[in-house]
């Protein structure tokens, strides 16, 4: 490492770790970041994955390049288990371990299945590549198992897509089924009637993209039932088997394939840390992102949880805590003061289909965010995902896969083609994809 300043270890290659990471280095700090993935992943563009808009390699970005083109960043594939804050150690599941001047914890957090019964084994969450190709994977399978079907006993037959969770994740994904089922599996199916694939969006509260404004919330609401999407607001579920879900209230839904953007919580191994938890078993950080307790040990992102102010668990607050952090520990370094972190809330967005969006954005000299909808908010939201992606290469190939959809809208060549399994094979292959990281040997 060509750097001189001291050494940083830094937990997840996310939003977080990333820029963290980036500016540590910039400032002479020698910095060792670890992912259990081999790549960082781009999560807001994950349901593109999951419905044959973009390919997995689209949204990942190799952890190798991004320390090479980073001198004084080396990086480590491997999944962090503990860390001991009195030998300034961290430990990864292989047994290696490794010392630190100063950690930043940036892991994100995990799906949250609220132990309802029968959902981790039957539900498809997605939050990272293995699982958004496990949701592809068991969509089309779904769709050429029903292809298959004598067409008499499909003729009794509808097939049901549910997705649960109406906030961002979720209406993204069902937005995208619903295109999928008008515009794709006409050409793809011509077997198949699409008006008998159905697409449901369950919502335990009583709006879709809860943190947004209210007219917003209509419009997205609106879209989505124009796009023929079943929403059901105020639902709850209370349980899921092979090919059920059964409502609190005790009405059940056919489910062919059941897709889960429900909820988020901490990893239960970061449960164990012995660090001071706050809601959702986020890490307690202070004004100054420094973990409670800790001199040492900073915290950023979707693990973390600033006291007497929860910011919300998304791209921006991860990023902007992340260079934060890196100038406190440089501070630090230098016997100089920590500064409070001030964040800058440039708005928020979510995407329903081809020309239709939702966007709240922060302009300087207005106290409330600009409201946008339709395309001027779809074209928004394309320019500011293909800005964030990391890696040229990913960004022109995410615009061309993405605007070859778009200029060949209802042409037969709609879809990436991945491969075809159940869901319960899809969510095994992708769950051993996981955990595969750490078998190397
Ligand atoms: C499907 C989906 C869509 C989203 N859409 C949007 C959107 O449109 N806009 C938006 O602003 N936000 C969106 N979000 C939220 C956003 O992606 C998160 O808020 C953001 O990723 C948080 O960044 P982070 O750095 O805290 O964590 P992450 O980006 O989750 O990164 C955590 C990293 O830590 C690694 N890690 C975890 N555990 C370990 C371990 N034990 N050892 C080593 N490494 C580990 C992971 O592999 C991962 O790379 C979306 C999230 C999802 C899941």
């Amino acid at each position: 490492m060509v750097n001189q300043g001291p050494h940083v270890v830094v937990i997840g290659a996310g939003f977080a770790g990333i820029q963290a990471s980036r500016e540590l280095a910039r400032q002479g700090c020698r910095v060792t970041l670890i992912d259990r993935h081999p790549y960082n992943t781009f999560q807001p563009l994950l349901y593109q994955v999951a419905t044959g808009g973009l390919n997995p390699g689209d949204v990942t970005y190799s952890l190798r390049n991004f320390a090479g083109k980073h001198p004084g960043v080396r990086f480590i594939c491997g999944t962090v288990t503990a860390i001991d804050p009195d030998l300034r150690t961290v430990r990864l599941e292989d047994g290696r371990t490794l010392d630190y001047e100063y950690l930043v914890l940036g892991f994100g957090v995990t799906v949250n299945f609220f132990g309802l019964p029968g959902v981790a084994e039957n539900a498809l969450p997605m939050y990272t590549r293995a699982q958004a190709i496990a949701c592809r994977d068991a969509v089309f399978g779904r769709l050429e198992h029903y292809a298959a079907m004598p067409a008499e006993e499909r003729a009794g037959k509808d097939l049901h897509i549910v997705v649960v969770g109406g906030g961002a994740t979720g209406v993204e994904m069902a937005g995208s089924l619903a295109e999928m089922r008008s515009t794709g599996v006409p050409n793809m199916y011509p077997e198949l009637d699409r008006k008998r694939v159905k697409v449901h969006l369950i919502e335990a509260g009583p709006v879709l993209l809860g943190p947004f404004d209210h007219q917003l919330q209509e419009y997205t609401y609106d879209e989505m039932v124009k796009r023929d999407v079943d929403v059901r607001l105020n639902t709850s579920v209370a349980e899921i088997d092979a090919a059920h879900i059964i409502l609190k209230g005790g009405e059940v839904i056919e489910s062919d394939v059941v897709i889960w953007g429900a909820g988020v919580g901490a990893y239960d191994w970061a449960r164990g840390l012995g660090l001071e938890l706050g809601r959702g078993g986020r890490i307690v950080v202070d004004q100054m992102l420094r973990v409670k307790g800790q001199d040492r040990i900073f915290a950023a992102g979707d693990c973390s949880i600033i006291e007497d102010q929860a910011l919300p668990q998304l791209a921006q607050p991860a990023m902007q805590m992340g260079v934060h952090i890196a100038g406190q520990i440089v501070a630090l370094a230098r016997g100089g003061q920590l500064q409070r972190f001030e964040y800058w809330d440039k708005g928020t967005m979510a995407t329903i289909g081809r020309n239709a969006a939702v966007a709240e954005i922060a302009l300087p000299g207005r106290s409330a965010p600009l409201p946008f909808t339709g395309f001027i908010a779809w074209a928004l939201w394309v320019g500011v995902h293909l800005f964030m992606l990391l890696g040229g290469r990913n960004r022109v190939g995410a615009m061309i896969n993405l605007g070859f959809r778009y200029i060949a809208w209802g042409s037969n060549t709609w879809n990436i083609v991945g491969d075809l399994k159940s869901p319960r094979r899809a969510k095994r292959v992708a769950a051993e994809t996981e955990s595969g990281a750490d078998q190397l040997s």
